[in-house]
């Protein structure tokens, strides 16, 4: 049982509130009650946000690329260096990465996160023994951690746009789609060992890295389910497929492919007003990923008219050059007030603009990794999260305010406890097992530096 002095729920705030848990379900949920001997005590629960787009492996060289070189620097010279550093990862390197990242994320206020999954083979390009190695990788992390995974492995077949060829830096990605479909039976069978709510989606990498016939197969093999795919991120991409394929990026997916609410298109950052419209009407969910875009200079959403036409969001942690989901929310608010000289964007009408992003996300996030969360109600997975309203960075607020301060004005510290799915990974603020993931990250950290 946890019992919580104030809680949101998906009726609106409540206070005194327990709630009972049982196979990583919230079965019941009473306010106005009392606490009894053996709960776990907390001040303000939330629903917990699913981090929808994470590559976890690209945390390791987080601050190595933010040095100007001669000439400009450009998310394409962004991805040569991460295509290098990609050259010496090891199957432990991978696993102890991405056990670090997860801990951060639930320290964070997450629950659960998107893994989209693009490492598959040796670094010369053999497939591993296993071909599912890395994979069981993820799901070990996931294991260690507890983080709710919907493992998204990638479908990753060219270079660039019109079928070019694999550059060699980009070996370890490449697979036909019936390999491809062959490593999706082998993550299923890896995760399949993990808790219930944790599952395996696909993920096409991008419209460049796949082509209309193979996108086609991929799918007609896997008609439901998570479906992520990078979309519209940089003009370069937009000029590259239009060229290719005569339409924009958003506007051919949506001419071409049937986009459902299974579907997540992450960055969707360069749209015409058409596009936003016709993609809010898909159902599919925008994975906005603002520090990533912010650090690799994308550019900011067409939140206003998203939001207008309905469309759904969540937020994802993509580079993961910083974990932290307040920052998250802010940078997101931020990037389209400096963009419309406005304050108090990212909502519509009248309202609470910290709630309605923390809402919003906490759906679209859920919505996009096929959990059954992003509320607190009867019926719904255990993702839930607690925050300290006594903090310094709270403390003046009333209820109603919370969520605004939470996105503005407060830090990670904030958060106290972290349940995936009924599982307590965080506690007081700290992940139950830091000691041992921080020091398996740093290990790995040396013998990857030792080695590049
Ligand atoms: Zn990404």
């Amino acid at each position: 049982m946890i019992f919580a002095k104030q809680a949101m729920l998906s009726t609106g705030w409540a206070q005194n509130v327990r709630l009972t848990v049982s196979s990583g379900a919230i079965t019941a949920v009473e306010s106005g009650r009392m606490p009894q001997p053996g709960d776990t005590l907390v001040d303000t629960l939330l629903p917990a946000l699913a981090n929808l787009h994470s590559h976890s492996f690209q945390r390791a060289m987080a601050g190595m690329t933010e040095y100007r070189m001669a000439g400009k620097d450009s998310f394409w010279t962004w991805r040569d260096l991460m295509y290098r550093f990609t050259a010496h990862l090891t199957p432990g390197h991978i696993e102890a990465i991405a056990a670090f990242v997860f801990l951060e994320m639930q320290e964070g206020g997450y629950a659960s996160v998107g893994e989209f999954h693009y490492i598959h083979h040796q670094p010369d390009g053999a497939p591993y023994d296993d071909l599912g190695e890395l994979s069981s990788r993820i799901a070990a992390a996931a294991a260690t951690t507890g983080i709710g995974l919907t493992h998204l492995p990638v479908l990753y077949t060219y270079g660039g746009a019109g079928q070019v060829a694999l550059q060699p830096g980009q070996a370890r990605f490449g697979n036909s789609v019936d390999r491809f479909n062959d490593l999706v039976v082998r993550a299923e069978m890896a995760v399949g060992e993990l808790p219930a709510d944790c599952r395996v989606g696909i993920a096409p990498h991008s419209l460049r890295a796949t082509s209309p016939g193979d996108l086609s197969a991929v799918l007609g093999a896997h008609a439901s389910g998570p479906t992520h795919i990078h979309i519209a991120e940089q003009p370069k991409e937009v000029a590259d497929i239009s060229a290719w394929l005569g339409a924009r990026p958003v506007e051919w997916l949506l001419e071409n492919v049937n986009v459902t609410p299974d579907w997540c298109l992450i960055h969707a950052t360069h749209m015409t007003l058409g596009e936003t419209r016709d993609m809010a009407k898909s159902g599919a969910v925008a994975g906005l990923c603002p520090i990533t875009e912010a650090n690799l200079g994308d550019g900011p959403f067409n939140g206003p008219s998203y939001l207008e036409a309905g469309g759904a969001f969540g937020i994802g942690s993509d580079s993961n050059v910083l974990i932290s989901l307040t920052e998250e929310l802010r940078t997101l608010e931020y990037s389209q007030r400096l963009r419309d000289f406005a304050r108090n964007v990212m909502v519509v009408g009248e309202g609470s603009v910290g709630e309605a992003l923390y809402t919003g996300a906490a759906c679209g996030g859920a919505q996009a990794l096929g959990r059954k969360a992003g509320t607190i109600a009867v019926g719904q997975l255990a993702d839930l999260v607690a925050i300290d309203s006594t903090d310094p960075a709270l403390c003046a607020l009333q209820t109603h305010q919370l969520l605004d301060g939470l996105a503005f004005a407060a830090k990670d510290r904030v958060v106290t406890d972290v349940w995936s799915a009924g599982r307590h990974s965080v506690k007081g603020g700290r992940h139950i097992r830091r000691d041992q993931i921080v020091d398996g990250y740093r290990s790995a950290m040396q013998s990857l530096m030792a080695a590049l």
